[in-house]
């Protein structure tokens, strides 16, 4: 077993990835909806903090930066700290693809703070804006969505605007500017681990931008992506 501390400070102890869990990643309707991860992640978590036999309900529980650095670590333990990419350029005239090699063993993790709750003032409106963090929970309700927008992952880390519960049409009329600030202030007080890649095209320089986790090489090696 491998033991690793999250950044919420719980430690987990991990057992690398066998046939078992390949068959759930590479089953499409089960990776859509992020049951495949949920499934992984409990079938190789064999202990969190003092907790020997976690179940479905610990590994939602957990903070989306500590599942998220948990997946980065399991995936070292089971293929190793290198991952080989082959990012397509997104100019559709030009195609070319620029290979990249990432480190996990190099990549920061951000450690969560004491606090669970933020208070924030919008700097627009005056209104007061209460809110917490992603778990596994909430995640799972994001994936359920027909269609994910900025407004329902904002929404699902709010507890209150102004006291009362926070409503789609509230986060409609919310400026873009104190939108833009809420966003930047849920970012600054968040944990984790940093899985985004940021390069430049080789051949034409235009920038692509993507996540680790959403590159099918971070999981399967062997597939080019
Ligand atoms: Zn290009």
């Amino acid at each position: 077993m491998h033991t690793f501390t999250l950044p919420s400070g719980i430690e987990i102890g991990l057992v690398e990835m066998t046939g078992a869990e390949e068959d759930l990643l590479t089953n499409r309707r089960l990776m859509k909806n992020g049951e495949a991860i949920n499934q992984v992640l409990l079938n190789c978590t064999k202990r969190l903090g003092e907790n020997a036999e976690p179940k479905m309900k610990d590994v939602l529980d957990l903070l989306s930066g500590d599942r998220l650095f948990a997946l980065v670590r399991l995936r070292q333990v089971s293929l190793g700290d290198e991952v080989e990419l082959e990012l397509a350029c997104p100019n559709t005239g030009c195609g070319e693809r620029t290979p990249i090699t990432v480190n996990l063993g190099d990549i920061e993790a951000t450690p969560y703070g004491e606090e669970r709750e933020f208070e924030f003032t919008l700097p627009g409106s005056g209104r007061k804006v209460k809110f917490g963090y992603l778990d596994g929970h909430k995640e799972k309700r994001l994936a359920a969505l027909k269609e994910p927008n900025l407004t329902a992952a904002m929404m699902i880390r709010i507890v209150e605007i102004d006291g009362q519960p926070p409503s789609k049409k509230a986060l409609n009329e919310m400026t873009m500017g104190d939108r833009s600030a809420l966003r930047k202030e849920m970012l600054r007080v968040d944990g984790g681990i940093d899985t985004q890649v940021d390069v430049s095209c080789d051949a034409c320089g235009t920038r692509i931008r993507t996540r680790l986790e959403a590159e099918p090489a971070f999981l399967f090696p062997s597939v080019a992506s």
